[in-house]
């Protein structure tokens, strides 16, 4: 059989597993990236990982993904282990709300969510002694859950993929392509013209350019800027504590996570507009009312006070030490695209991970491989001895099912 070549175009997380996954299944693979391997939002993320969401398909993909992540060693054939799996805890203060997220773990557990669990009034207590006893009723706690180290997925992603025959082309943007009908032939970089039988977008926040330069659909995947903050510890709460907490969000949807036993990262999504023509400067660009020096009005401080009044012994940390930024490529549903685009045949979107690209990298990397191998949209991929229905993660669905476990 002759030798099938594919394009990859970006070289983040999805980028790399993805090369590494084809490559694994006999494609000869050529990964452009327009600056550095890791110049996007791989290198500027939480990377948090959790099987708990509400769309089933999604439970069952990241825990494909969590197990994947686990045999990180095995499956790289190197390296060092990127998972930290100090759980994921989802903290309610409404009765309401305690019973919506009641209802969302009945939808885990069917999904083969065993582990996770609803801590209530004393156990919840108990189990997590510095949460605010007065404010909160109820969490639901999956210990399998965590956060990665993404500087490991892609580096090492990439490594194993060229070990296994991929090249990989830096300072390659994508800015043009050639056409035949309905199939693309090549693509145009500085760096030369790369022509292959099938071409992959995993160019993320950028896809909508991306769509335009291939003239394939734009899908409505928005680049929203977003912020992390990171806290020094100081107070009451030990190194040993802070390093074993689990990324907590607070009803009010802040969150927080250790960046290490000495740091606490925090987070909180915004209202904002998409900035379709994001430069890569903009991703670090800090504005002034999110910037903890701007003094004490600044977005940070508020988010720090609110996360306080869930976990009290995080206010008499030592104040922010760091402020970093990014961009998520949101959609209308929050769950991401791994289909074939609609105008083009040879061309597999693997877009719009609105938050959760570091967790979806080895789901979307399986994903794009059964894609591949199909040639044409697939309703179904084999996982763990199912067939996982994918049709949540196609173009053109209604979004009628949308994600409701949304950070
Ligand atoms: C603040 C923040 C917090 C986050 N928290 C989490 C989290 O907790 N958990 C989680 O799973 N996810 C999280 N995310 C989202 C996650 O980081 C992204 O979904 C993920 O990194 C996307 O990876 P990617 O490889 O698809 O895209 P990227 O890493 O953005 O890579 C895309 C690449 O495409 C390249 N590119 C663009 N255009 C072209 C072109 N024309 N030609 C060639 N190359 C091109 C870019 O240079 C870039 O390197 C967070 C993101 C941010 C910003």
């Amino acid at each position: 059989m002759a030798v099938r070549s594919a394009v990859i175009i970006g070289g983040g997380i999805t980028g790399a597993l993805t090369a590494r996954e084809l490559s694994l299944a006999g494609w000869k693979v050529t990964v452009l990236e327009a600056k550095h391997v890791g110049a996007g939002s791989s290198s500027r993320t939480a990377a948090g990982i959790r099987q708990q969401f509400s769309t089933p398909a999604t439970v069952r993909g990241m825990r494909y993904s969590v197990g994947w992540y686990r045999r990180f060693t095995e499956e790289i054939e190197d390296g060092t282990c990127p998972i930290i799996q100090n759980g994921y805890l989802f903290l309610h203060e409404a009765p309401a709300r305690w019973a919506s997220a009641l209802a969302v773990v009945a939808v885990q557990r069917a999904a083969g969510l065993a582990e996770v669990e609803a801590l209530e009034g004393e156990e919840l207590w108990r189990r997590f002694p510095w949460v605010d006893r007065e404010r909160c009723i109820g969490g639901t706690f999956c210990p399998t859950d965590g956060f990665l180290l993404p500087h490991l997925v892609y580096n090492e992603g990439m490594r194993r993929a060229r070990a296994l025959g991929a090249e990989v082309v830096q300072s390659a943007p994508v800015l043009s392509a050639e056409r035949t009908g309905d199939r693309v032939t090549a693509v145009h970089t500085p760096k030369g013209v790369f022509e292959a039988d099938l071409f992959l977008d995993c160019t993320n926040a950028w896809s909508r350019r991306t769509g335009r330069i291939l003239g394939a659909v734009e899908l409505p995947v928005d680049p929203l800027k977003r912020y992390l903050w990171f806290l020094a510890r100081g107070g009451s709460m030990t190194a040993e504590t802070l390093g074993t907490l689990p990324l907590t969000i607070a009803p009010t949807g802040v969150y927080c996570r250790p960046e290490n036993a000495e740091s606490l990262l925090i987070g909180k999504l915004h209202a904002t507009p998409p900035e379709v023509a994001f430069t890569y400067e903009d991703q670090d660009r800090v504005e002034p009312e999110f910037a903890p020096t701007s003094g004490t009005d600044a977005v940070p401080w508020a988010l720090w006070a609110e996360l306080a009044e869930f976990l009290p012994a995080v206010g008499e940390f030592d104040g922010f030490s760091a402020v970093t930024s990014g961009f998520y490529g949101t959609t209308p549903d929050h769950n991401p695209f791994l289909d074939y685009d609609p105008e083009i045949r040879n061309l597999i979107r693997l877009v719009g991970f609105s938050g959760h690209g570091v967790m979806f990298g080895p789901f979307t990397a399986w994903v794009a491989r059964h894609l591949a191998e199909a040639g044409k949209r697939i309703a179904t991929v084999p996982l763990d001895g199912h067939d996982l229905d994918v049709s949540n993660f196609h173009i053109g669905r209604t979004y009628d099912s949308h994600e409701q476990l949304v950070i």
